[in-house]
């Protein structure tokens, strides 16, 4: 063996070069560690989604004819850290000539490969992973000294180099963004299809981490795990969300509902996080399936689906790799509480609030307005350190790598940096949850009441967190009627507002 090819957990990428030719000189190295079991407290459905699919990654991989080595965390000789293992393994090949490294997406995991690379006699080359559509310096490179990017700009000039759903350099049908069409609520009458679910028996594997007592949260049901551990149950729930979900997609990519956790969400984020799915493959099966069903698929559908993949989530990753490590420290409201109790057990009277952190629990999974618009938000209202609130997302979530988690927490969720994710707060009052779902119905509180007994929490603790950052949110265009408002409020009613969102952050953990 002269060379040693380390691939991360959210490396799983089939399609890399790496794996066109065997080369049974070149040793592929996977690592089931403490060091990434620990960093923070997982949901159970995420260690076992990562193992199990790693585990099957190196076995496809050894079956193609690949030499690999791969590191159960109970192995004895398992260093339990990265740059550990890598050298106990350079102790043993006397042959070895290099590493090979897929440069990683977290900035941690950047900069302690970078520090080991440093540090090494044996040369280290860095190769890309092949998976994200445009470079970590994209924001850069593309606009420049700019203070602010707004995703729509970022959006089309990812519509012109992909030249996806553009004809002569223009947008097809005319319009770059169908956004406005795609906010509805789910009406009464409508039944979105049954999630597509795996069934995997992991139960050997949640046994090895019970025995080595790795700390995690959630529940998983060992005998039925639902999520897909390989490329080919990947592509099977891409295909089934093209076929069955992305019809409605758009339309209901906001609604929220107590009887359906997935709705017409994809659920591919952990797929694609992984690099199971590649993004190109994502959007080019959507495309081509929308081509040929555009009576069942209209325009806006698939245009809110493609810019999630080559806006949203690639505009995230340039965020991230433009202002890490400062980005991890910014705090704009200066917030400082700590998380509500029931943000780990769902027990609560709110029945928003209830059920997307039992569905959490459950599945390891909320869709993005459950994350924005319901914890994210009532976090916000709360004035919970940002610190906390990335901990709990980074944690709870299958697909939370710190790449995608932080600036969608810190930035989108928590407007911690100030505005350069977002053009304003994601806050609301109880009104806009009661427009986006039922969860209002079976509450044990009033959405239409601001204060007194059984008053909406949200209504008085948005008005508060007006009251308490007047000075901040009145520069921002976007705020503007809001603060306007709040001034225009008497002084008793301000009061009143005020009283009651005191008495409810400090009883949070009884509403
Ligand atoms: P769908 O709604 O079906 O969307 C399809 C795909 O679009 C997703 O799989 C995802 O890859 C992409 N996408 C959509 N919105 C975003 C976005 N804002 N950022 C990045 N990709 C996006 N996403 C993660 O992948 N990991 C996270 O840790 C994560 N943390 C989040 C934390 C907060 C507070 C918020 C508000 C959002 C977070 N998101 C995160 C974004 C989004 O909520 C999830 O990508 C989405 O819910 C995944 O479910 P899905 O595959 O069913 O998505
Ligand atoms: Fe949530 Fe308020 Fe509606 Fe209850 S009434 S579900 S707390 S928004």
């Amino acid at each position: 063996i002269s060379e040693v090819a380390l691939i991360l957990g959210d490396q799983l990428n089939a399609s890399h070069s790496w794996f066109k030719a065997v080369n049974t000189k070149r040793l592929f190295v996977l690592m089931e560690i403490r060091q990434e079991t620990d960093y923070v407290t997982h949901h159970i459905q995420k260690v076992i989604g990562f193992f199990a699919a790693m585990r099957q990654f190196a076995q496809a991989l050894a079956s193609a004819g690949h030499q690999v080595f791969y590191f159960t965390l109970d192995a004895k000789r398992n260093q339990q850290d990265i740059t550990g293992n890598l050298t106990a393994l350079s102790t043993v090949l006397p042959q070895l000539e290099k590493f090979s490294i897929q440069q990683p997406d977290e900035y941690r995991l950047d900069k302690q490969l970078q520090d080991f690379s440093a540090a090494q006699s044996i040369a280290v080359e860095w190769f890309d992973t092949e998976h994200f559509l445009c470079q970590r310096s994209v924001l850069d490179d593309w606009f420049g000294q700019q203070k602010q990017v707004v995703m729509e700009t970022f959006y089309r000039r990812m519509r012109k180099s992909t030249g996806y759903l553009m004809r002569g350099g223009k947008p097809l049908g005319g319009k770059w963004n169908y956004d406005k069409e795609n906010r509805n609520k789910l009406p009464k009458e409508q039944t979105p299809p049954a999630p597509l679910c795996f069934g995997h028996d992991v139960s050997e594997l949640a046994a090895m981490l019970a025995r080595q007592q790795v700390k995690t949260i959630g529940t998983v049901d060992a005998k039925n795990y639902l999520w897909p551990i390989n490329r080919a149950e990947s592509r099977q729930l891409l295909d089934y969300f093209i076929q069955y979900l992305l019809p409605n997609f758009g339309r209901f990519q906001d609604a929220m509902h107590t009887d359906f956790w997935a709705l017409y969400h994809a659920r591919i984020s952990f797929s694609l996080n992984t690099k199971m799915l590649s993004p190109r493959e994502v959007v080019e099966r959507a495309l081509s399936y929308w081509q040929q069903h555009q009576d069942v698929i209209d325009r806006a559908q698939i245009e809110g689906f493609i810019r999630q993949i080559i806006g949203w989530r690639e505009f995230i990753r340039a965020i991230y790799w433009q202002r890490m490590p400062t980005y991890a420290e910014f705090n704009f409201f200066d917030n400082s509480n700590t998380l509500p109790d029931f943000y780990w057990t769902g027990a609560t009277q709110m029945a928003c609030l209830s059920h997307t952190v039992k569905q959490s629990l459950e599945f390891a999974y909320a869709h993005h307005i459950q994350r924005l618009m319901v914890t994210g938000n009532f976090a916000l209202l709360l004035g919970v350190n940002p610190t906390t609130v990335d901990s709990w997302y980074l944690g709870i979530y299958n697909d939370a790598i710190e790449w995608v988690e932080l600036p969608n927490t810190r930035g989108m969720s928590q407007f911690a940096d100030g505005g350069i994710l977002a053009t304003k707060p994601y806050i609301s009052s109880g009104s806009y949850i009661n427009k986006m779902s039922n969860y209002c119905q079976s509450c044990a509180y009033q959405v239409d009441k601001k204060v007194g007994e059984r008053a909406c929490p949200f209504n008085s603790l948005y008005w508060n967190f007006i009251d308490q950052h007047f000075n901040k949110l009145k520069t921002n265009p976007r705020m503007a009627l809001m603060t306007k408002q709040w001034e225009q409020r008497s002084e008793s009613e301000k009061k009143s507002l005020r009283t009651q969102a005191k008495f409810y952050i400090e009883n949070v953990n009884k509403l």
